[in-house]
């Protein structure tokens, strides 16, 4: 039965919440385990000397996989908020990065429907920490550009994040996704942020998705202080909220990026809304524009430090376009690649190719790269101070992997080597970890699964401790956050880890529990 139908024949009262959330823990765990590994080993992947073509199949897996997690937390989410258990962090984040990964993740199947999927991005935002949740700031875009793709045939899909003002530290801050899809008919517009609510399209068959995707949105924008407003007509739709987000007083003075003043830069490209969101992006950070809707013999008169080209404007004027290749470097022209991919990777291997979305971060780069920016130096600095605080020597650490999935194994033990934590004594289940830490006296850390034959993560764990020993522990696990608290099992370890775990968060969390006890309360400080 479909949830659709589910919902025709039961009301919300006689809907058994608590057989849902069951039903949906078992196949959360389920799903886990098998992404954990293809994330993993996709990631692993990544390092090796592969083809350029391999590497962007490789990244269209990460991006398959995010979906999928995705997926699966948007299903856990909407039993919890049947419940009245959904919950928001409090953590300093980066937003640009939260709106890119969020563009990323749909960007190729915009690309399949040959649709522009655009990031107009505040630049007064760029690299800003403010305080918020991150995951769930990346649940709602992710579900409303989600939909803005699904409903849209032709066009174009717009995230819009603008900076409306600054009170008191506290930037309030504008965020709409805009697509010029079917729409939502008003007889719908009242109800479709309702459990299973969905729109009968005159789709042949039974409407994609599960109807979940609006009420958890609802809810999550409601549970950070917002409210959900919905604009619809037959030429498309507008989902937008607003959100008070507090700078992170801990961030270094934030950074005003911007171009070097005076600066021209040009852009040639055919009108439409992927050459608007570019210049919009280029005006706010202080550049003049010059635009150009085709190629003119007075461009190569007139020199410019930097200039974008798209595809199909330089193929279509191949002596012009020839001619200005040989006038400027590398870094000068830049050529945009928001379709034919192939095609314009195979043709323009020499130049650089940007390939669309093209979001504020690539944007950045290009300007960097041509010189032409203020203000990033102080990004590098950020960041080598965020090293000069690791000064740890991973190779010296012995760490002990415990788990009983061989391929689980390999990921793991890839992702330390890849850290540097080289020195890795391996057990295949509990008894095998307890036995290892008998004989071994000098393993400084355990990275230890929970669901094993033999004998489990939980009762290794209450041996090890019950011996006195104080050695840090990471719990990796596929049950849910809410089932490892519920059995109380999670004050017998340092910290528990939901899989899939990514490098970085294997990374932060091992090196913080070798450098000392900074561990407070479940979270990695
Ligand atoms: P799902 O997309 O999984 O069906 P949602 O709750 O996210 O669930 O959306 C509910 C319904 O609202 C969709 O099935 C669709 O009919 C309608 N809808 C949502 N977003 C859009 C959009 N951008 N354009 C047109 N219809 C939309």
């Amino acid at each position: 039965m479909t949830s659709t139908q589910l919902a025709g024949n039961l009301n919300d009262d006689e809907y058994d919440l608590h057989s849902q959330a069951n039903v949906l823990a078992s196949i959360s765990h389920e799903v886990r385990t098998p992404l954990h590994a293809i994330m993993g080993l996709s990631s692993l992947i990544e390092d090796e000397p592969i083809s350029q073509n391999a590497r962007r199949h490789l990244e269209k897996i990460r991006i398959a996989s995010e979906a999928l997690l995705q997926t699966l937390n948007t299903s856990i989410d909407a039993a919890r908020a049947g419940h009245d258990t959904l919950f928001v962090e409090q953590t300093p984040f980066d937003v640009q990065k939260v709106c890119e990964t969020a563009i990323r993740m749909f960007a190729l199947n915009a690309e399949a429907k040959n649709l522009d999927l655009n990031l107009n991005f505040d630049s007064r935002l760029l690299s800003q920490s403010l305080i918020g949740d991150p995951n769930r700031l990346l649940q709602i875009l992710s579900n409303l550009i989600g939909n803005a793709v699904k409903f849209t045939e032709r066009g174009q899909i717009t995230l819009w994040v603008v900076l409306r003002r600054n009170k008191g530290g506290i930037q309030e801050v504008y965020f709409s996704v805009n697509d010029t899809g079917i729409g939502i008919p008003d007889k719908y517009l009242e109800r479709i942020t309702e459990r299973y609510v969905q729109v009968e399209h005159n789709q042949k068959g039974r409407p994609q998705g599960s109807g979940l995707g609006l009420y958890i949105t609802k809810k999550v924008i409601r549970l950070m202080g917002g409210e959900l407003s919905i604009k619809s007509s037959s030429s498309g739709s507008q989902f937008s909220f607003l959100l008070n987000l507090p700078t992170d007083p801990k961030q270094p003075i934030p950074r005003d990026l911007r171009c070097v003043d005076n600066m021209v830069i040009r852009v040639i490209a055919k009108p439409g809304v992927v050459s608007e969101v570019l210049r919009d992006q280029l005006a706010g950070l202080g550049a003049h524009v010059e635009y150009y809707e085709a190629m003119k013999e007075e461009l190569l008169t007139q020199r410019r430090e930097l200039t974008f080209v798209d595809y199909p404007t330089a193929k279509s004027s191949p002596k012009l376009w020839a001619q200005l290749k040989t006038l400027y470097t590398k870094d000068q022209l830049v050529l945009l690649c928001s379709e034919l991919a192939e095609e314009c990777l195979q043709l323009e291997k020499y130049h650089n190719s940007w390939f669309s979305p093209y979001l504020p971060s690539e944007l950045i780069t290009y300007l960097d790269s041509a010189g032409l920016l203020i203000g990033h130096q102080s990004r590098t600095a950020k960041f080598e101070n965020t090293f000069a605080n690791t000064p740890l020597d991973r190779s010296e650490y012995t760490l002990l992997a415990v788990d009983d999935s061989p391929t689980n194994m390999i990921v793991l033990q890839g992702a330390l080597d890849k850290l540097g934590y080289t020195k890795t004594v391996k057990a295949s289940n509990g008894q095998q970890a307890v036995d290892h830490f008998h004989k071994n006296q000098n393993i400084d850390l355990i990275l230890m699964d929970i669901n094993m034959p033999v004998m489990n993560g939980i009762e290794a764990t209450q041996i090890i401790r019950g011996a006195g020993s104080k050695i840090p522990i990471v719990g990796l696990t596929a049950l849910s956050e809410d089932e490892i608290t519920e059995g109380g099992h999670r004050a017998l370890f340092d910290l528990v880890l939901t899989k899939p775990v990514s490098s970085e968060v294997l990374a932060k969390t091992v090196d913080a529990l070798l450098s000392g006890p900074k561990v407070i309360a479940g979270e990695v400080q």
